[in-house]
Order: C-alpha cells, then sequence, then structure tokens
C-alpha cells in the first residue's frame, strides 16, 4: 500500500468521524470585494505544441491580466490557495500534506513570517516540481488601499525578492491583495511590479480565524466543487487536523486539485514545464 492510498484509506476511515462532528452555517461570505466589478479578458489559447506544466490534460492558458476568482473550463479541478503563514508548524505540516498526498497547492507566503525560511528545505523541491505554485502577498499584510504608493510598492517588490531568494520563483504572475481589498491603483502598481494577474477566490475554508475542525469540514463541503479557488490560512492548527477528511472529500467529488500556475502560466513556466520530467508527482 503506498502512501497516497495509505492515507485515503485513512480518511475513509476518519470520514464517519467528519460526519458525527455535525455541521455548522458559515457566516463568511466567500466572495471578496471588488470582484464582480472587472472582467479579465480571455487570452488566447497556447499553442497546441506547449506541454503542461503539471496535470494530463490541462494545457496552461496565459495569465490573464486583471481578476480571477475562479477557473475556466468544466473540468473537475480545485484550486486550494494557502495564505500568510504566521505558524511555522502549520506550513511545515502543509508541505508534509502536500509531499504525502500529491495535492496541488499554491501559497501565497507573507514574507515576514519566518515560517517560510523555516520550511524553505521541505517546500523547495515541491516548488521546483510544480507540485506548488507561489503567488505575491506582500511582505506583512497591510490593507494596501490605506498606503501611498512607494508603500504598496515596496510591500510587493519586498515580498518578490523575498519569494525569489527563498524559492527560486522569480516569475509568478500571481498577486493576492491582504484582505482581497484592492483597486485600479493597487492592480496598476502590482502589474508594473510583474503581477498582471490579481488572484481572488470564490470558496473559502473560513479559517482567518480560529475555527474547530467540524466548522472547517463544513467550510470544505460548502466550497469543494469544480473550478472554484479555495482560499485557506497556515495560522492555525485546525486545518492540519482535518487534512484525510479533505482527501475523502475530493476523492467523493472527483476532484482534481490544480495550482494556479497548471491553469495560467507564464510563458518561462510554460518552457520549463515542456522540459520537466512526466512522472511529476500527483
Ligand atoms: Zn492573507
Amino acid at each position: 500500500m503506498d502512501r497516497r492510498r495509505f492515507l485515503l484509506t485513512l480518511a475513509a476511515g476518519l470520514a464517519g468521524v467528519a460526519a458525527a462532528r455535525g455541521v455548522t452555517d458559515l457566516v463568511d461570505t466567500a466572495e471578496p470585494r471588488a470582484t464582480a466589478t472587472r472582467a479579465s479578458t480571455a487570452p488566447p489559447q497556447p499553442a497546441a505544441s506547449v506541454a503542461p506544466v503539471g496535470v494530463p490534460g490541462l494545457v496552461p492558458e496565459s495569465p490573464p491580466a486583471g481578476v480571477v476568482s475562479h477557473l475556466p473550463g468544466t473540468a473537475g479541478s480545485l484550486a486550494l490557495t494557502i495564505d500568510d503563514g504566521t505558524s511555522s508548524a502549520v506550513v511545515a505540516a502543509f508541505a508534509a500534506f502536500a509531499a504525502d498526498s500529491g495535492v496541488r497547492l499554491t501559497f501565497f507566503p507573507n514574507g515576514c513570517y519566518r515560517s517560510w525560511t523555516d520550511n524553505a528545505a521541505a517546500l523547495r523541491p515541491l516548488v521546483d516540481s510544480g507540485q506548488v505554485a507561489l503567488g505575491n502577498h506582500t511582505w506583512s499584510h497591510p490593507d494596501l488601499t490605506t498606503l501611498g504608493d512607494a508603500e504598496v510598492a515596496e510591500q510587493i517588490r519586498r515580498n518578490r525578492e523575498f519569494l525569489r531568494s527563498t524559492f527560486g520563483v522569480s516569475d509568478t504572475p500571481f498577486f493576492r491583495p491582504p484582505y482581497g481589498s484592492h483597486d485600479d491603483r493597487i492592480d496598476r502598481i502590482a502589474a508594473d511590479l510583474g503581477h498582471p494577474t490579481v488572484a481572488l477566490w470564490n470558496g473559502t475554508l473560513g479559517d482567518s480565524r480560529l475555527l474547530t475542525a467540524g466548522e472547517l469540514l463544513a467550510a470544505a463541503r460548502r466550497w469543494f466543487t469544480a473550478q472554484r479557488i479555495v482560499v485557506g490560512h497556515a495560522n492555525h492548527a485546525a486545518v492540519t487536523t482535518v487534512y484525510g477528511d479533505l482527501l475523502t472529500l475530493l476523492a467523493e467529488r472527483g476532484l482534481r486539485t490544480v495550482t494556479l500556475a497548471d491553469v495560467w502560466a507564464a510563458p518561462v513556466e510554460r518552457l520549463r514545464g515542456s522540459a520537466a520530467s512526466p512522472s511529476l508527482p500527483r
């Protein structure tokens, strides 16, 4: 029995426990601010000769300029995106979860938290293989709409340099404004600094605040559906106790996890993907 099979079997065993925990309605609204006001432009399809980064049958498109808050297409894909990283233990648990299960994740780290450098050695191979993608969430998580242009640029630039020096990632198109708080001015500054795609979400684990395992699973049951971008956080330990249940839910619903870069890859990433080994973890 391989490790993934073991985890899935374990998860199946835990499913009954999870069901017994009950479901509570969440008051969180999943839609971040300002998502409905702007439409992203559909990029042209890449040439057929461009190989996928890492998911069979999924050819990445060029990253759109502007806001994305769901995945294109109708295939059963889910993008699980994990933000912040205030807890080094939780980031370590996510790295182990990814390595053990093959789940594909997109992280939006704030470089001010030591969790990312603490766990860089564990994360780096996952980043190199494409199983983990990264985006810019600013250096220290301010509401950017309250800052002047120079401060906004410094928040983005400093975290961009952090992603490059810590993970060797210099070409991520993705920017996620803290709290989903952004406007045209913020988006323009991010684009000027190399992040044309404002990656929001349309589903949430709701775990920016402290939740119980039952509340987390209720959120996952509500939002784990095809083509959603779901946001979670590497801040509180509760999520680390439900990994098996999340795998069960994904399997029951026939969902495959994808990174944002699997869906929208910059040209250099597509080139790198075309040269990559076909035996990437899934
Ligand atoms: Zn955040």
